[in-house]
């Protein structure tokens, strides 16, 4: 049975219920977060806290816990659910209020968090990579803020899967910025490209655990805004994701990338990626090496 936390109790996710007039329900108003969790450990907490904490103030929203309520309450949910690894995910709405766009007086935000199995990634992935589109990025100006407010995510995401591919990936400007769940990388000439953080790309934890392990693998990166033209010839394309990791793009609008193979340097940054993992299962947190 799944415990979830809701509010100040942990209880079984049947009995967890908000009231219709949740502003999440009602408006999507409210941030969310979505940690990996590995042999019982919450991978790259801080910067979670970190990230939800930003999402939270830009949104005007009270943090409604201290960081240390944060990681009691998430450690227990991760206890209390035994399963192997885990997908934790976290939501704040402003809470229950009359309909009004304008923010409510004196009303306690909706806090939930719940954890589901995580599932490893398919094996036939390092053999054949996956398919993604290029589509024109529908979404507003704030793609900063890890918002609950996923529509435009939702009819690009079911567009690349009508498609028969697993991603789409946003062009604004003429820009490639991230997928609708992830964020994008290519390699060029043996050298790591991301487009740097903005308003238009989430900053992915993924993201910058790849830089930070380019760095200490002294791989060859740079953050660098990525055209339309530089993704379609690029040798290797890949999009990050706490849940997906690093997918390998080979085939990009019904095109090859590269050889259309997963690329030489996606194996060496998995190999780097999992020995982390690893490294975080066994002993807890430590800096990217
Ligand atoms: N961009 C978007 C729009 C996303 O929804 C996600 C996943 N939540 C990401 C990027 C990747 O972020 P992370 O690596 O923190 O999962």
């Amino acid at each position: 049975m799944s415990i979830v936390y809701l509010n100040g109790k942990f209880l079984p996710i049947e009995q967890a219920t908000v009231p219709v007039m949740d502003r999440g329900f009602i408006f999507g108003d409210g941030v969310y977060e979505v940690i990996p969790v590995y042999g019982g450990r919450l991978f790259r907490l801080e910067q979670h806290l970190e990230r939800l904490a930003r999402s939270l103030a830009e949104i005007r929203l009270a943090d409604p816990l201290s960081p240390a309520e944060w990681r009691r309450c998430l450690q227990e949910v991760v206890s209390r659910n035994a399963h192997g690894d885990q997908s934790v995910y976290v939501q704040i709405t402003r809470g229950a209020a009359p309909r009004d766009h304008a923010f409510p007086k004196d009303v306690q935000p909706t806090v939930f968090i719940a954890s589901s199995p995580l599932k490893s990634l398919p094996a036939e992935l390092a053999e054949h990579g996956v398919a993604a589109i290029t589509l024109q990025d529908i979404r507003w100006q704030r793609c900063d803020i890890k918002a609950i407010t996923l529509l435009a995510n939702i009819l690009l995401r079911q567009q690349a899967v009508d498609h028969g591919a697993v991603e789409a990936i946003l062009v604004r400007d003429g820009l490639a910025n991230e997928g609708t769940a992830s964020n994008l990388f290519i390699v060029k000439n043996g050298v790591l490209v991301t487009p740097p953080k903005g308003s238009y790309l989430l900053p992915g934890i993924t993201r910058d655990l790849i830089l930070e392990l380019a760095a200490v693998q002294d791989i060859p990166h740079r953050e660098a805004c990525i055209s339309v033209t530089e993704l379609e010839s690029a040798d290797e394309v890949w999009l990050t994701s706490s849940t997906r990791e690093i997918l390998p793009v080979t085939e990009l609008d019904g095109r090859r990338v590269g050889n259309g193979k997963p690329g030489l340097m996606w194996r060496r940054m998995m190999a780097v990626y999992q020995d982390y993992k690893q490294l975080v299962r066994e002993r807890g947190e430590a800096p990217a090496q």
